[in-house]
Formats: structure tokens, C-alpha cells, sequence
């Protein structure tokens, strides 16, 4: 893949900035857009589901996966690969 003409990328310490200020605060507050209804709503509306493997964070119209969680020895892996986007409270 050829990369696109422009200014050259950053390496990802340039996002600690923005993602720090993203990743604080109370997550259920945040609202997420559902990839597959559409359906944008509060994290704290969805269905959660909790056991010894992690934390499945389902949408409350579709049932889809919005958010996993696991936590593991050497830290914590979110997907949120369910969600179109998700909006934080500044
Ligand atoms: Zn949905």
C-alpha cells in the first residue's frame, strides 16, 4: 500500500494527549453509536454481561457486542469494535 502524499505520520506517542483525555472519567456516561442498528445511546442503557473470561457490553435494541473487556496479568484490552463511534463528556 502506498502511503497517501501529505505530511509524514507521527508515531503513537502523539495521541497521548487526545486518547488520555478520552480514556478518564465515567464511562457509562459516554454515549455509543451501535455498528449495527444505528442505535446511538449511553453506555450505562446497554446490557452487560460479566464472567471469569470478561465483560460484554451488548446493545440494548440489537444485541449486538458495542465493547469487550478483559482484564488480564499485564493490563486491561478493550475492543470496542461493535461501535461506530463513541462520545465522551468533555
Ligand atoms: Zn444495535
Amino acid at each position: 500500500m502506498t502511503p497517501a502524499p501529505g505530511p509524514a505520520p507521527l508515531d503513537g506517542n502523539a495521541a497521548a494527549g487526545p486518547l488520555s483525555a478520552v480514556l478518564t472519567g465515567d464511562a457509562t456516561l459516554a454515549v455509543a453509536c451501535c455498528s449495527g442498528c444505528g442505535v446511538a445511546a449511553v453506555l450505562a442503557t446497554a446490557s452487560v454481561f460479566r464472567s471469569a473470561m470478561g465483560t460484554v457490553v451488548r446493545c440494548s435494541r440489537c444485541a449486538g457486542v458495542l465493547v469487550v473487556v478483559v482484564e488480564r496479568p499485564g493490563g486491561t484490552v478493550v475492543s470496542a469494535h461493535g461501535c461506530s463511534w463513541i462520545r465522551v463528556r468533555a
